[in-house]
Order: C-alpha cells, then sequence, then structure tokens
C-alpha cells in the first residue's frame, strides 16, 4: 500500500480525476472521470477509486502511484 503522504500528492496531481490512459479502454485517452476523495476504495459507487502502482511495486513515491476510478481499475491496467 502507499503512504497517504504519497496518495494524497497523487490526488492532487490527478485534479480528482481518473488518470487512466489506458487504450484499451473505452475513454479516448485520459478517463478524466470526477472522483471523490471520500470513496477511495468505495467499490462501483459513483466517484469510487483506487490508488494504483504503476510498478506493481508500490514504490514510495506519487510517480508511482496512478489514480484510478474503479472502472478503470477493475478492467485492469
Ligand atoms: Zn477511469
Ligand atoms: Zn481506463
Amino acid at each position: 500500500m502507499f503512504s497517504n503522504a504519497v496518495v494524497q500528492q497523487a490526488w492532487t496531481r490527478s485534479g480528482g480525476r481518473c488518470e487512466c490512459a489506458n487504450r484499451s479502454h473505452q475513454h479516448p485517452g485520459r478517463c478524466n472521470k470526477v472522483l471523490i476523495w471520500e470513496r477511495r476504495t468505495g467499490e462501483n459507487k459513483p466517484g469510487a477509486w483506487v490508488a494504483e502502482s504503476k510498478s506493481g511495486k508500490f514504490l514510495p513515491n506519487a510517480g508511482d502511484c496512478e489514480i484510478a476510478c474503479w472502472q478503470c481499475s477493475s478492467i485492469g491496467r
């Protein structure tokens, strides 16, 4: 898991929107779905999101942390 500080940093960078840019998903370019801070891991609710590790290793920096909406996260990267 990421520390709260790392997640906060990544969240600020994301602007509170899904950062997923997976080309195999339905959204063109960045997903940009509006997320709700309190809904972290609030599965399948509007605004629910997950802090994903780009490397899969949960490195202790915001560069490895991607803010993704629950839908994108459940489809997979
Ligand atoms: Zn998304
Ligand atoms: Zn996506």
